[in-house]
């Protein structure tokens, strides 16, 4: 007996719960790849909602800083203007005494780089840099044309320009100076220092690639931090901040690519109410991303080792799965050829082997225990012993093989014929068979046997030297009963009662069946 092993049987095969395993696994890491994710997600878009408003918040404090430094300039040249307009109005402006007055505003005012009155003509009349230029003519500037032009009395910042007295780059603020009937009579000049709104901008802590700009409404640079000069006067106009963020509010947020550079930043600005600017705040995204990824690198490899553990964990496991499994199913091939190989083994100790029925072994066995049951629950047991007549002759006349055949034959119509009357078959010797009837009276036994030697009278095996006259072969039978009424009786006397009945048929002339003959 060989037992093979099956690699490619069942073992094999995912089972239910490998693939319940497998399933978890990859359950398990899309769920921690997922939250893994999403919590990223989360947690920059949460950054980047942090960063506009923090650009807000910049934005307004600059914006407020600039509404200051506007508001101090305009009440002072609010001063000199309504001082300016009386003189004219009365005695004609006295150069002296309004550039010393000039000069007294600007010790008070850091931010300012000067102030200066010029007539209708664009003429030097006063100011508080010491001496007036002689020649120069500021007719041709920005803010002189607009005042010329506009009566109305409100603050004008220009684009930023290079002061003609210090050469240094100065934001115009200007108000338009009248005689008594309106009639223009000259513009009132204070000039900001542009490095004032350079050192105020160093004071935030910004990185490399944020930026901090002062714009006049109109989208023209007056500052912008830590951009070269070059970036003063730049017209902003195409950005996404004049096009569409300020056309529907004064203050907000936003993310676009600034047209100062082309970087895209996390803006956010705000838009004076009080003067023509606006300010904005703008954070590096790239340079933002990189930090925020630097700060989460360490959680991010601390999950992914996690998930390898997990992973390995879960593969270990199904490893091991898969070899209990295949170790268990390699068993039970084995318990079930063992099973088979000891049953057969069994049939083999316990079944004749040229007729299939049981063996005199079991015959012997069976025949004790079905009395022992009989005893304990009243029942009889009969008993039918057979015998084939002339069987020797037919040997001598077909030869052993065909007797074997002959054997089979009868065998096979005791055990088929036995079977119908639960009847236990089994060869009992050479040509003698018997069968064990549990439970069942002498009649039953009789009436078995006779329709056996019936039977076998109708299979007519061909027997042309017996002694008989029908010419083919017939079988003899002895009955005997075990009752439970007469306990001296054991096995073998109930075989020795049946085999002399048996005797009693062979003489009676056999092809016949006689009952064991029973006193009372
Ligand atoms: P009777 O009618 O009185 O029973 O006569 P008989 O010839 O049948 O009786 P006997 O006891 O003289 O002969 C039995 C024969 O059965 C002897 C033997 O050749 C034959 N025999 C016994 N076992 C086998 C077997 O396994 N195979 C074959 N072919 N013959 C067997
Ligand atoms: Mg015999
Ligand atoms: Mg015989």
């Amino acid at each position: 007996m060989t037992f093979r092993r099956k690699n490619d049987e069942p073992a094999a095969k995912i089972s239910p719960l490998l693939r319940s395993i497998i399933l978890s696994g990859v359950l398990l890491s899309v769920a921690v790849i997922g939250l893994n994710l999403w919590t990223l997600r989360k947690d920059w878009n949460d950054t980047v909602g942090m960063t506009e408003d923090n650009a807000v918040n910049l934005s307004l404090s600059q914006a407020r800083q600039a509404d200051d430094t506007f508001l101090q300039i305009e009440l002072s040249l609010r001063e000199v203007q309504r001082e300016l307009e009386k003189q004219i109005a009365t005695t004609g402006v006295e150069s002296e005494a309004m550039s010393h007055t000039m000069r007294l505003f600007q010790r008070r005012l850091p931010q300012l780089h000067g102030l200066f009155y010029y007539d209708a003509q664009g003429k030097w009349i006063a100011t508080s840099m010491g001496r007036i230029p002689p020649d120069i003519d500021n007719a041709d500037r920005e803010y002189f044309d607009y005042h010329r032009a506009s009566p109305r009395d409100n603050l004008h910042v220009g684009p930023v320009i290079c002061s003609r007295s210090t050469h240094e780059q100065v934001i115009p603020v200007t108000l338009r100076v009248n005689d008594a009937f309106n009639g223009f009579r000259g513009v009132l000049l204070a000039t900001i220092k542009v490095d004032y709104f350079r050192r105020f901008y160093n004071y935030y802590e910004l990185s490399e690639g944020d930026v901090l700009v002062l714009m006049l409404a109109d989208s023209t640079v007056l500052y912008a931090r830590p951009m070269p000069d070059s970036y003063i006067g730049k017209n902003l106009s195409v950005s996404p901040l004049f096009l569409k963020m300020l056309a529907h509010a004064d203050k907000g947020s936003g993310q676009w690519t600034a047209a100062l550079d082309g970087k895209k930043r996390i803006f956010g600005f705000v838009r004076s109410q009080r003067y023509p600017l606006v300010v904005a705040a703008g954070y590096d995204k790239q340079a933002l991303f990189n930090h925020w990824l630097k700060s989460r690198v360490q959680n991010l490899i601390l999950s992914l080792a996690l998930l390898i553990v997990i992973l390995s964990l879960g593969a270990f496991l199904l490893r091991q799965a898969r070899h209990t499994l295949r170790y268990q199913l390699e068993l039970t091939r084995l318990r079930d050829e063992l099973t088979a190989a000891n049953r057969s083994l069994e049939n083999q100790a316990q079944s004749d082997g040229l007729t299939g029925v049981a063996n005199r072994r079991h015959f012997d066995h069976m025949l004790t225990e079905s009395l022992q049951s009989a005893e304990c629950n009243g029942q009889p047991v009969s008993l039918i012993l057979f015998d084939i007549d002339y069987f020797k002759r037919y040997n001598d006349t077909y030869g052993h093989v065909a007797g074997d055949d002959c054997l089979k034959k009868v065998a096979n119509v005791l055990k088929n014929t036995g079977r119908r009357k639960n009847g236990i078959t089994a060869r009992y010797g050479g040509e003698e068979f018997a069968i064990i009837l549990i439970g069942q009276p002498l009649s039953a036994a009789l009436e078995l046997a006779e329709s056996i030697i019936a039977a076998i009278n109708q299979l007519a095996i061909p027997h042309f030297t017996t002694a008989l006259p029908q010419e083919h072969v017939t079988m003899s039978a002895g009955c005997a009963v075990w009752l439970a009424s007469d306990p001296a009786q054991g096995k073998q006397a109930l075989i020795e009662r049946a085999d002399e009945a048996l005797y009693r048929a062979k003489r009676a002339g056999r092809n016949q069946v006689m009952c064991e003959e029973r006193n009372g």
